[in-house]
């Protein structure tokens, strides 16, 4: 199914894959450019140039114009995104097909493929990263809609009038549960104690570890989340009456720890919705660079015969 150069732009990280047919015979990780979207275009032009690739897919932490050739709204990275042309200035640059999707609808049509949701046609994903991401498939098909907006879970409200998103809206789950609020709560609590520590902020794996030795405060931080995600969760099934979901990010393991608390309460929809099967991503950090690539030729969702 040709040759593709796969990149995730994360608020942290850009990772990316070269895919020729279905495999993947070259990775890499750099940090994201914290000076805006012409520094991330130009660093994405520089991985391309040094790979042969037929095409090029973009996953991106937000949302597309109509015409999914533009940014619009990217809650979690620095810099004006509105309206920037991401997909026209890489054409100019590479002289490559290039094609800009969401991140977690990356992720999805990649894990839906070749990982965790594989024979498996109507699916609820979620990403736990920086922000949160979701997405759904349908008839094994990853709804994009237009602007590629469909599947926001990270958006749905968990705390009416709760803190700021990067949205513009309060108190959206992510506020709550993604990676940055979980790391924010971890500092301020460790601040309150005193014992926080100058040179780096704290980080989700932080909280996760001090959860695991037994902390509280960790464990209240993270049951609010858990609180939060099961509720989102339970009502994102509910409303769509599917019960497979698959979960993934960089911040899953956070999400482990979560697990015993979430698993009861989407166990409550049976009536509605039978039972619930919660998969954990089988793709590992490349998932959504993968997507990416996977999207970038004609033939998208190409699943190569099994191993
Ligand atoms: C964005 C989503 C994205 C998710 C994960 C959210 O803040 O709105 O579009 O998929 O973060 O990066
Ligand atoms: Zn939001």
């Amino acid at each position: 199914a040709g040759s593709a150069l796969g990149v995730d732009i994360g608020g942290t990280n850009i990772k990316w894959v070269h895919r020729a047919d279905a495999a993947v015979v070259a990775r890499g990780t750099l940090p994201t450019p914290a000076a805006g979207p012409a520094q991330v275009a130009a660093a994405i032009a520089e991985i391309a140039a040094a790979r042969t690739v037929e095409a090029i897919g973009v996953a991106l932490p937000g949302h597309l114009s109509p015409d999914l050739r533009s940014t619009t709204t990217i809650p979690n990275i620095d810099g004006d995104w509105q309206g920037f042309p991401l997909a026209d200035m890489l054409e100019r640059a590479t002289a490559k097909p290039v094609l800009l999707m969401n991140d977690a609808r990356a992720f999805a049509s990649a894990e839906l493929a070749l990982g965790a949701a594989r024979g498996h046609s109507d699916v609820v994903f979620m990403t736990m990263g920086t922000g949160i991401g979701g997405a759904i498939a349908l008839g094994g098909t990853v709804l994009r809609g237009p602007g590629d907006r469909i599947g926001e879970i990270g958006h749905m409200t968990a705390a009416p009038g709760g803190d700021r998103c990067g949205c513009g809206a309060r108190g959206c789950l992510e506020t709550v549960a993604g990676g940055r609020a979980l790391a924010t709560a971890w500092s301020r609590a460790l601040d309150s104690r005193g014992t926080g520590n100058q040179d780096r902020s704290a980080t989700p794996e932080d909280l996760v570890q001090a959860a695991r030795s037994g902390d509280t405060t960790a464990r209240k931080i993270l049951d609010t989340a858990a609180t939060a995600v099961s509720t989102a969760l339970g009502s994102v099934l509910a409303q769509l009456g599917l019960s497979t979901v698959v979960v993934g990010g960089g911040v899953a393991p956070a999400f482990d720890m979560m697990r015993p608390a979430v698993e009861p309460v989407l166990r409550d929809r049976w009536r509605l919705i039978g039972p619930v099967t919660l998969l954990a991503a089988a793709l590992g950090p490349y998932a959504g660079a993968m997507g990416a690539a996977l999207n970038a030729t004609a033939q998208p969702l190409v699943v190569p015969s099994a191993p």
